[in-house]
């Protein structure tokens, strides 16, 4: 088989909300610019995991998706993110609703390295956990922009216009009676990450703020193996971006996967589970990218947008995409002799 390695890279899946050309060309910026550093990595030899930290954590510190610096709030105006790793022999890290790192990916992926568990929470047991592996930790700083933003959809939800929490809805009253909003604000779209080695080895990662307004307390998708991302090296790895509560409840990512393990090429496999999602919850609900281990790599969404960014070895160049109408890049034809295939 006529391999080929790099990695895609995702921003958020949502609708659309152009705020300029200015904004599109900011994205399309930092996309690429995560897309480039993983590449690099993996072109020296690097491994993918490397790969999907490093582009992740070029996304975080960028401040402008939803993530580390530009994580979105909590109903009651805080930060609290969740992110996830995994490679392709099943070693995983996840943390969840923390708000002590910056770089929530190295988080979880020192969860994975350097403590036998799958998933840790909370800022206390992670701040000890830090302590005691000798990680040093910057405190999430929200910038001024994502208060802003805080207060206008908090608005909105007072008024009852937030379709997404019916439920939470009701709750309103008793969450934000004491409270004391604090001057914290986080993001927009959450940033994911799937890279495929030389040797065909796997990795796949993502860091979120979570969904607006969401319940201090709440654990989206981000934090689930098997929803929020996959890796295995006998299939492909896969990032899913979107309503959390949904991913979780049809393990989209971990379908992915499945349906590269049985033969699919990452582009049947995304468009396949995404159908899936959509014939199950309805549309306008996620996005997912993915790699299978051929070096294939494929993109599907049910909403209006997937941000994204392609670089592949096959490739000129780094290619983002942002816009509805736009393509994802052509990619060099691989058809493996599935005959061959270890399942
Ligand atoms: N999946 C994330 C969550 O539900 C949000 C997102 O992808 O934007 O926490």
């Amino acid at each position: 088989v006529n391999r080929d390695y790099g990695i895609v890279v995702h921003g958020g899946a949502g609708s659309f909300t152009p705020t300029s050309k200015a904004d599109i060309a900011q994205r399309k910026r930092i996309l690429s610019r995560a897309a480039s550093t993983g590449y690099e990595l993996l072109n020296k030899g690097g491994s993918s995991v490397e790969a999907v930290e490093e582009a992740i954590k070029v996304l975080e510190d960028s401040a402008v998706f939803n993530a580390g610096s530009g994580a979105s709030l909590t109903l009651e105006g805080k930060v609290t993110t969740d992110a996830a790793i995994m490679k392709g022999d099943l070693s995983c890290g996840c943390i969840g609703c923390v708000s002590i790192s910056k770089n929530p990916i190295s988080l979880a992926r020192a969860v994975m390295e350097r403590s036998d568990h799958v998933l840790m929470v909370g800022d206390e047991s992670l701040s000890k956990f830090s302590r005691a592996i000798g990680l040093h930790l910057s405190r999430l700083q929200p910038s001024p922009r994502r208060l802003e933003q805080y207060k206008r959809n908090l608005a909105t939800m007072q008024k009852g216009l937030v379709k997404a929490w019916p439920r939470n809805y009701k709750l309103l009253k008793d969450y934000l009676k004491n409270d004391s909003f604090q001057k914290t604000e986080p993001v927009s779209d959450t940033v994911g990450a799937v890279a495929v080695e030389k040797n065909s080895t796997v990795a796949a990662g993502v860091s979120t703020g979570g969904r607006w307004l969401k319940l201090p307390g709440r654990v989206g998708d981000s934090s689930v193996i098997g929803a929020g991302i996959y890796a295995d090296d006998l299939a492909g790895a896969a990032s899913a971006t979107g309503a959390g509560e949904e991913i979780i409840r049809v393990c989209l990512s971990k379908s992915v996967c499945d349906l590269m393990r049985i033969g699919a090429d990452a582009q049947t496999a995304c468009e396949t589970a995404v159908n899936i999602l959509t014939a199950r919850r309805g549309y306008g609900i996620a996005g997912v990218i993915a790699v299978d281990r051929f070096g294939r790599f494929g993109s599907a969404r049910n909403t209006e947008m997937l941000q994204r960014s392609f670089r592949f070895k096959s490739m000129k160049r780094t290619l983002a995409v942002v816009m509805p109408k736009e393509s994802p890049p052509a990619q060099r034809k691989i058809s493996p002799n599935l005959t061959r295939l270890n399942f």
